[in-house]
């Protein structure tokens, strides 16, 4: 049989995405349940994959499916495309699974040509009306299809309204159009050597084509690159008949969301123009009006609207974001899809669907994207901060967060500051497909126009990035690099905060601070933790970090890595006596100046976790990290010694490797200097004694000894653990219970993991060094070939940030296995800078890890990633 790649509207459903996209599938699911939706159908994102596979052609097979369907559209209407008395225009549009807002080409008023535009005219007893579509299909069609560059367009209908003396668009007549569309058609036939073509099925396939190659654009690849979306999904395309919202005082364009996308609060919130086309609204460029003054300008179709906006979230019990279009006091749907929310309001309507019984408490946690919690716990101004200062702007609080930054006034700018690192805020008069790139490098996005649902605050929304649009008081010279407020001007390169709770604009950087987890982001919080499997601890070095991840749910310390508390001015002196002394004695002796410093960390840790486990690592990093290297700094060191600086240069220089990361450190420096990691075990041990004798804290140390690639090493070093542990505690008449485990960092401890479960108590895998050392990427090099590698899809994602499944992961399930057959009750956890990562816990979820460790502010979102895990992977 042969394949469908065409559904009329009425042939398909919410299910059918992947192939009819997310609009087509929508549109056809309205259809569905009786909601009023132009006729039309869609083109399969099939069509558009078999589109590349053809060498960019449409097939044959699919042209006769499209004109078999457009027959059938046509028989519908009672209208034909091109005809002279009552043509069917129609719009051309993208629709991929995933929206992608803007991001691909849009097609409206085709079927105009040099008869329709008079069947067009004659129907709607509007002779202005109709040559001013006509003329805006040549435009837009030369643009998107044709590729001619828009200012050639701009620059004849603006040269028209100077040679009349006319101020607006609207003053233009018949007479003018008449002659705009001549010269359009002359600029098309100079830039391409044809004429704009006149039939109306040619401008149809070639409008599908543009639309399938449009899928291939940049900003299209940006925006999935940054949104996670494959590449090969191909968009669909969907025909549908043109409803006019530009028909006069009676007709209108609109966008809506049934709920507040930005707070979440559950009220109907939108923008609606009236006598505009749907891009007017979207595009930013006239300001709209809310959405209830629709009620006074057209009672009767706001009283329709609302009861389709109730019925569409009942129907697909979540928030929707709706396009509409009024011809003529007629309401038409045009789109509905999930409507995209603040991290914010994401928490809040889907913890309000729970408690009005619309959706189940799992389905609420898989209704919130763990990675978007970032932007509930990043900080806000602080409040004194805002105390001294007065906004020089405000503008509309289209996407909240507070973000500081230099202003630049273009996206290939701002990228390419952010390359050297230097915290941008984009400002622009409004923002288009095209400045995705940098509105990704941004903090933050500012626009003079514009309204809640622009193309900025859209997309800033998406990105849970902080965005102020519609500030009307700000003027903005792009070309120039200024924007001007009142008599102030801000040029390029000057800092300005904003607030994108309020709207307010700010001079200067403001100080900000943390936010706390109160509220339905709490509630949410608890939900997570009644479902998830995995434990979560933390990785903190201080009891400060401690503090804040307890707060954030962690149920212990995963990571606390020692060498930190080294550098402190006080103790990094006798650090470095330490490393550089000429004799054993010597070094015991500096040893013993900083075990009193040690022993109040581990108290001060232990007192912020109370009855948490803590894992502790004894020290990791190569020696040469704590001693200077600079001349200058080496001679004042020898002096504080007492050494010559020949001699400390010496040492120093000694200190040096090739390969520092393969070299002289984790276990191995333990197994030549032992002094060291006795020292900390006292410390250590007479802490957690302290700790559970005077303090009554019921204290879990773990002791964990980092690369370990060899079970004798592992051997070794516990028993200097043990030694020491059992003296200390022998001393006292109390009973202490803790753990002596490895770090699995090295590929051989992967590989023989059944041999060193034998001794180790527990395995925590270090899969930043696993990474490292299992493919040969130098942690610190390797930012040099890893975008390339990344480019040419190589990775798909980067393999520091998210586990390498395949080859990292193989070593992990291996070695969890191995484990467990030596000894079945191995606690199994994770402390690489991966356990705080979404993709890489639900691995850990699958490979069986009992916890995985993040950095504290990466808690909320392990709880919740841990949770989504559970639900998609029941054990
Ligand atoms: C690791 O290697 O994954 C790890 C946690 O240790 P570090 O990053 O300190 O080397
Ligand atoms: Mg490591």
């Amino acid at each position: 049989m042969m394949k469908k790649y065409v559904f009329a509207f009425e042939e398909g459903n919410k299910e059918m995405k992947a192939s009819l996209g997310g609009k087509g599938a929508n549109l056809a699911e309205m259809k569905k349940i009786g909601l009023p939706v132009p006729d039309g159908f869609t083109i399969t994102t099939e069509a558009c994959n078999q589109y590349y596979v053809d060498g960019k052609k449409i097939s044959d097979e699919i042209k006769t499916q499209i004109l078999d369907y457009l027959l059938k559209l046509e028989e519908k209407t009672g209208k034909k495309l091109g005809d002279y008395n009552d043509p069917l225009l129609v719009s051309v549009r993208s629709g991929a699974v995933f929206s992608m807002p803007g991001m691909m080409d849009t097609v409206l008023n085709l079927g105009l040509n040099d008869q329709s535009v008079e069947g067009l005219a004659k129907l709607t007893d509007n002779q202005r009306f109709a040559y001013d579509c006509y003329r805006r299909f040549i435009q837009m069609f030369g643009d998107v299809v044709l590729e001619i560059p828009k200012y050639k367009f701009d620059r004849v209908l603006d040269g028209q309204k100077e040679k009349q003396g006319y101020e607006l668009d609207t003053q233009l007549t018949v007479e003018d159009f008449t002659h705009i569309i001549k010269e359009y058609k002359q600029i098309v036939k100079s830039e391409k050597g044809f004429d704009f073509p006149m039939d109306p099925k040619e401008q149809m396939m070639l409008a599908i084509e543009a639309v399938f190659g449009s899928w291939n654009n940049d900003r299209a690849r940006v925006y999935r690159n940054y949104n996670d979306i494959p590449h090969d999904l191909g968009t669909a395309v969907n025909i549908q008949s043109m409803v006019f919202g530009n028909m006069g005082n009676t007709s209108g364009t609109g966008v809506a969301f049934t709920r507040n996308p930005s707070t979440g609060e559950n009220l109907l919130f939108g923008e609606f123009l009236i006598n505009a086309q749907g891009e007017d609204v979207v595009a930013g460029i006239r300001t709209p009006q809310k959405i209830d003054e629709l009620k006074d300008a057209l009672p009767e179709v706001y009283e329709q609207f609302i009861n389709v906006a109730n019925k569409l979230e009942s129907h697909y019990k979540d928030m929707q974001d709706i396009e509409f279009t009024v011809e003529r006091s007629k309401l038409y749907m045009l789109q509905t899809r999930t409507g995209k929310r603040t991290a914010f309001a994401a928490v809040k309507v889907a913890v309000d669907m729970v408690a009005d019984g619309v959706i189940t408490k799992e389905e609420a946690l898989l209704r919130v994207q763990p990675s978007q919690l970032d932007q509930l716990l990043h900080p806000m101004f602080s409040p004194d901060a805002l105390k001294d200062t007065t906004p020089i702007a405000k503008g509309l609080p289209a996407s909240p967060g507070a973000a500081s930054g230099r202003v630049y006034f273009h996206s290939e700018d701002v990228a390419r500051q952010k390359e050297n690192n230097v915290e941008c805020i984009l400002v622009r008069t409004e923002t288009s497909p095209e400045d995705i790139e940098g509105m990704v490098a941004a903090n933050g996005i500012l626009t003079a126009r514009g309204g809640m649902t622009s193309h900025a605050a859209v997309v800033a929304r998406g990105m849970g990035k902080c965005c102020v649009a519609g500030c009307s008081e700000i003027f903005v010279d792009e070309d120039e690099k200024y924007f001007r407020v009142g008599e102030e001007t801000f040029k390029e390169g000057d800092w300005i905060s904003l607030d994108g709770n309020t709207g307010a604009v700010y001079k200067d950087k403001l100080k900000t601070v943390e936010v706390a987890l109160t509220g339905d982001f709490a509630l949410l919080l608890s939900w997570a933790d009644e479902i998830r499997t995995l434990g979560i601890r933390t990785n903190a070095d201080t009891p400060n970090d401690a503090g804040i991840a307890v707060k954030f749910g962690a149920e212990g310390i995963g990571l606390c890595r020692t060498e930190h508390m080294f550098f402190s001015e006080e103790r990094i002196l006798n650090v470095r006596r330490m490393i550089l002394s000429g004799t054993l004695q010597e070094r015991l002796e500096a040893l013993k100046l900083l075990l009193p410093y040690q022993k109040e960390d581990f108290i001060g840790i232990f007192k912020a976790m109370g009855d948490k486990p803590v894992t502790v690592r004894l020290l990791d990093p190569p020696l040469h990290e704590f001693v200077p290297h600079k001349d200058e700094e080496i001679r004042e060191l020898a002096k504080d010694l007492g050494q010559t600086y020949e001699f400390v240069k010496y040492k120093i220089d000694n200190l040096l490797e090739t390969n520092p990361m393969l070299g002289h450190r984790g276990c191995r420096l333990a197994m030549t200097y032992p002094e060291i990691y006795e020292m900390q075990c006292i410390a250590i041990f007479e802490a957690a004694i302290h700790c559970k004798k005077d303090l009554g804290i019921d204290v879990k140390p773990e002791i964990m000894i980092p690369l370990v690639g060899h079970l004798k090493e592992f051997t070794e070093l516990k028993g200097l653990v043990k030694k020491v542990a059992d003296q200390i505690i022998g001393e006292t008449d109390i009973t202490l219970d803790y753990k002596v485990g490895t770090m699995i960092e090295v590929p051989r401890a992967a590989l023989i993991a059944d041999e060193i479960a034998k001794e180790a108590e527990f395995f925590s895998f270090g899969t930043n060094d696993l990474t490292q050392m299992t493919l040969g990427f130098s942690r610190d090099d390797s930012g040099k070939f890893l975008p390339e590698y990344l480019k040419k899809n190589v990775f798909d994602k980067d393999p520091f940030e998210t586990i390498d499944q395949n080859g990292v992961g193989k070593l992990i399930t291996m070695a969890c296995d191995l484990g467990k057959q030596t000894r079945p009750d191995i606690k199994l956890g994770i402390c690489g800078e991966h356990g705080g990562e979404p993709k890489s816990i639900e691995f850990c979820h699958k490979a069986g890890l009992n916890y995985v460790s993040c950095s504290p502010y990466r808690v909320p979102i392990a709880r919740l990633a841990a949770a989504h895990a559970a639900i998609k992977n029941k054990r």
